[in-house]
């Protein structure tokens, strides 16, 4: 099939920012929905809209599919500092967290590093610890989960981190390694507190060690809820048996309205859809090999969409050609796109091409390490080439968007205009990877025992975010 490449990308540039409808699908699923934690019904309604949106661009076969997730849920919390005055800070639970209610005394570790913790052996067993969920600079950097896993097996019962930022801030943080099996399990009970409490714990802790008592109580349950996939596929023409699949997850973490995170990655999902979708209609132009859409649920609660849905389409009964690549959008209100980051190396050369018949100076970079940190982890560890997309890393982040995890991660956060660019570049590379002949694509067999030895050892570093 000979492409008219000129006519299919400026009808997707010129679609992507005229008639666009980046800004109704942000209203609609942070401002009128709202929350969409996994298994809420918040996340039903988003997943009910979004598979409307891929029906009403004409998708074949879009679907919802449920999945039972382990979920959490919290009721109250508090953090009480026991003094002459009793003060209640401020307070936040970490994911996940297990129910307690425990007063103990405050030691302050700083870091929780092995030299830190060291020194106070005699203090930690069934006290509470104030840690900082930063990396200790003059160290190579240990993920806070070692730090956690470490205060625990010193008998540390409880943990508290303070946010980073001023401003009397908190937000949903994970205290779990999610390269781990299990990784809703956690180290040990963990709640967060504003910049200006953790200074007030650690001015209060120090000098006065063992003396300072602090109450934790958080009344917090488990339980199973359905949370939800969607999908829909655009025909490819040439080789309709392959396919590419482009991915966001949907759901965000309990009270954030998930604008930036992950508001703007299921927008960008929903406009490259319809802009693909389109030009077949509009000018006859369609994708080489099949273009398969989807979002995913309950992300935040440690990968369990997609790993539900690489289990159910390519583990359990590979009823589904497995993709020849993955692409994960997450967080793209964070900086404009500035290329595509592989987990593995196979691909380099031929995304660098297809980014470069763009001409529009994007590129294509590995990753060192497997990034656990998004749904292409489950694609990358079942062996299927995947890639999120190269952001801010070396070039400044947009500061506005510094509020995930929080009831402040909202729509005035993000700039409209970058969704519509990442939604006609990424039409537009997925319109050229659909049509790379199967010849010239490597199909080297990615060896599954090497990956999960790549992940082991892995699991003690700290990889880098993109
Ligand atoms: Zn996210």
């Amino acid at each position: 099939m000979t492409i008219d490449w000129k006519t299919a990308e400026s009808w997707l540039m010129g679609n992507a920012w005229v008639g666009s409808l980046a800004g109704d699908h942000v209203s609609m699923l942070c401002d009128t929905i709202g929350t969409r934690w996994g298994g809420s019904d918040g996340e039903r309604r988003a997943a009910d809209y979004i598979r409307g949106q891929f029906e009403s661009f004409g998708l074949e076969d879009s679907a919802i599919e449920e999945f039972d997730a382990n979920t959490w849920e919290t009721r109250s919390a508090s953090i009480t500092l026991n003094g002459e005055i009793p003060r209640q800070l401020d307070v936040r639970p970490s994911l996940f967290c297990p129910p307690i209610s425990i007063t103990a005394p405050l030691v302050d570790v700083g870091f929780g590093m092995a030299h830190e913790t060291e020194p106070l052996t005699a203090q930690l067993s069934g006290s509470i610890a104030l840690i900082s969920g930063s990396y200790e600079p003059f160290s190579p950097a240990e993920p806070l989960t070692n730090r956690l896993d470490r205060l625990a097996s010193l008998g540390v019962a409880a943990a508290i981190t303070p946010y980073a930022a001023g401003g009397r801030r908190t937000t949903h943080g994970s205290s779990s390694d999610w390269r781990d099996n299990r990784p809703s399990t956690v180290p040990l009970p963990l709640v967060h507190t504003s910049r200006e409490d953790g200074g007030l714990l650690s001015r209060t802790a120090t000098g006065n060690s063992g003396n300072v008592t602090v109450t934790i109580n958080v009344d917090a349950s488990y339980k199973t809820a359905v949370s939800r996939n969607t999908l829909a596929d655009l025909p490819g023409e040439t080789w309709p048996d392959e396919t590419l699949l482009l991915g966001a997850h949907h759901d965000t973490t309990p009270d954030s309205p998930g604008a930036n995170d992950n508001g703007s990655g299921t927008t960008v999902t929903l406009e490259t859809a319809r802009l693909l979708a389109g030009l077949k209609r509009e000018t006859g132009i369609g994708p080489g090999r099949a273009i398969r859409f989807a979002t995913f649920g309950s992300e935040e609660q440690t990968l369990q969409g997609s790993v539900a849905y690489v289990k159910r389409h390519y583990l359990d009964e590979q009823s589904d050609p497995r993709p020849r690549i993955m692409i994960n959008l997450d967080e793209l209100g964070t900086g404009s796109m500035k290329g595509v980051a592989l987990q593995f190396p196979e691909l380099r050369s031929l995304v660098q091409r297809a980014l470069d018949d763009s001409g529009e100076g994007l590129r294509c970079h590995v990753i060192a390490q497997m990034d656990s940190s998004g749904d292409m982890f489950p694609f990358a560890r079942a062996g299927i080439q995947s890639a999120m997309l190269w952001r801010w890393r070396f070039v400044g982040r947009h500061p506005d968007t510094a509020f995930g995890h929080s009831s402040s991660d909202t729509p005035d956060k993000l700039r409209i205009r970058e969704l519509k660019e990442y939604a006609g570049l990424l039409a537009r590379l997925l319109l050229r990877l659909s049509h790379v002949p199967p010849s010239d694509w490597p199909t080297d067999q990615l060896d599954l025992a090497a990956i999960e030895r790549r992940i082991e050892d892995e699991r003690g570093s700290v990889f880098r975010t993109l």
